[in-house]
């Protein structure tokens, strides 16, 4: 997200201006609202898979407002400077936008959610240091405030961010680190921040109450490292969005500090929005949300109890084509192995290849299949299949056992019957799609590695189950051709 500078057109245009003042004013006050509402269209129109481009259009044409009207609002303060600032950033963005491949995303997006809290640390510290706004009297109690609380939940989430970037990039491990009472560590640095918090209240105009706030800051970067250390594989989707939910917050108070409404709408929109996520994901997950928020769930065990033992069945690509072929209702589960092959335009074809043949072909997403939330369903979107045959685990898990044929391409995690038969299993009480109950399975993988939990997948030495070994691309290339064949 773009911090924009400090609002009230009052603060940001002379005095001097006179006459034109008052439609400065107006002018900065109708862009601020028409962004704020182009906020709220997109946010909207995200909600589902037919609005979303028109909702990502609203976005962009909001932000670009929203920039428009700050840099409007800057003119007489130097033009210079705001044109320095954000053309390279602008430039920046939009090579790294252009170049990440949709794996990347989380990456991409946990690395952006460092920069907002930065920001609003940045934001914080200089607020302190020079107020830059008109604090009126008998309200810097509220400045303090919002100033502590705002470096606070910045610092928490440019480390956080940061660790969660190296966790998803495979630069750290993704294995939790639990510090023996960690919750206790947790509770006794926040406890330490809100002392800190008095003491720099108490401190009144820099270069007092300068201590209390850099010490602060750095305890609540180790709290943001901490929270996340603590958090298993499986469970990083939960904790990108959540980061995404303390940047909004972290802006949003970087707006209170700036007096910029427009800021603090946004930021509050970002933030709730990005909780409800976290929340809607917690439950799709089986996962207590405030265990999310405190850091180190999903880590009760770490390691399974049960040893996965069996023989692997290997298919070919003509054993899977006959099977098809043979089936009547046909399920097809990708996971992440589908984005990295890029497989989902033969895929389309494979699809409709099929349909032509009378089979009944529907999808069956999970919630954190891939990498991003929704990652599946935009791949899928791009390679133009209907919605219609896209559904979600919850809709689809009951049609199991009346389903002839499951294509598992590219997933593992997400169809681990450990998760529901092993207590003790890393991803124990996440619900899973359930594709053991159809007839056939084949699981198409290059080979018997885990998935990002890092978990061993019985499912590989079900009876009903055959390895179609390969990358996913290739072999769904290969059953295209002999389909058409
Ligand atoms: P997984 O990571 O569990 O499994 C993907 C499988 O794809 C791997 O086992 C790999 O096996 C296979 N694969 C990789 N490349 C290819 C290829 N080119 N061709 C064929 N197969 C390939 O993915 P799932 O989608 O099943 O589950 C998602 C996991 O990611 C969950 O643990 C989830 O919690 C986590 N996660 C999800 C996020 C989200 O927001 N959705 C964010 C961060 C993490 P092999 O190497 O043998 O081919």
């Amino acid at each position: 997200m773009f911090i924009l500078a400090e609002s009230p057109a009052a603060q940001l245009v002379s005095p001097e201006s006179g006459g034109n003042l008052a439609l400065h004013q107006s002018l900065a006050t109708i862009a601020y609202v028409a962004a704020a509402v182009l906020f709220i269209f997109s946010l909207g129109g995200l909600a589902n898979q037919e609005s979303a481009r028109r909702g990502n259009l609203y976005g962009i044409a909001g932000m670009i407002l929203a920039i428009l009207a700050t840099v409007y609002g800057y003119m007489q303060a130097g033009f210079a400077p705001m044109i320095l600032a954000i053309v390279p950033a602008v430039i920046i963005g939009a090579i790294l936008a252009a170049r990440v491949p949709m794996t990347g995303m989380p990456e991409l997006v946990a690395m952006l959610h460092s920069f907002v809290g930065l920001a609003a640390v940045l934001v914080g510290i200089s607020s302190h240091i020079e107020p830059g706004v008109h604090v009126e009297a008998g309200k810097e109690l509220v400045h303090a405030i919002e100033i502590f609380i705002g470096v606070f939940i910045g610092a928490v989430t440019f480390t956080g961010s940061i660790l969660a970037f190296l966790k998803l990039r495979g630069s750290v491990s993704g294995t939790p680190v639990t510090l023996p009472g960690r919750h206790w560590i947790n509770l006794s640095m926040l406890v330490g921040c809100g002392l800190l918090g008095v003491w720099f209240c108490q401190s009144g105009h820099y270069p007092g109450g300068m201590l209390p706030l850099l010490l602060m800051t750095l305890i609540a970067c180790v709290i943001g490292v901490h929270i996340v250390i603590a958090i298993g594989g499986a469970d990083m989707p939960v904790v990108v969005s959540m980061l995404n939910s303390y940047s909004g917050w972290a802006a949003a108070a970087a707006g209170f500090m700036l007096k910029n409404h427009l800021l603090i709408v946004t930021g509050a929109l970002v933030g709730s929005s990005g909780a409800i996520l976290s929340y809607i994901m917690c439950a799709a997950m089986n996962r207590s949300f405030l265990s999310v928020i405190l850091g180190g769930f999903g880590t009760s065990g770490g390691t399974s109890s049960q040893t996965v033992e069996g023989t692997v069945t290997e298919f070919s690509v003509e054993d899977t084509v006959q099977l098809l072929r043979d089936a009547k209702q046909i399920v097809i589960v990708p996971g992440y192995g589908m984005a990295v092959a890029q497989a989902q335009h033969s895929l389309a074809e494979v699809v409709k290849t099929l349909s032509g043949l009378g089979k009944q072909v529907r999808f069956a997403i999970h919630p954190v299949a891939g990498r991003l939330p929704g990652h599946m369903n935009v791949l899928l979107a791009e390679a133009s299949i209907p919605y219609d045959v896209v559904l979600e685990m919850d809709e689809i898990n009951d049609d199991m056992p009346d389903t002839d044929a499951i294509l598992v391409i590219g997933a593992n995690d997400i169809v681990n019957p450990a998760a529901m038969e092993d207590p003790c299993s890393p991803i124990a009480g996440m619900p899973v799609i359930e594709v053991w109950k159809a007839g056939t399975v084949v699981v198409m993988k290059r080979g018997m590695a885990t998935g990002y939990a890092g978990v061993d997948n019985p499912l590989f030495y079900k009876d009903n189950t055959q390895m179609l070994f390969g990358d996913a691309k290739t072999n769904v290339d290969l059953i295209l051709q002999q389909l058409r064949s």
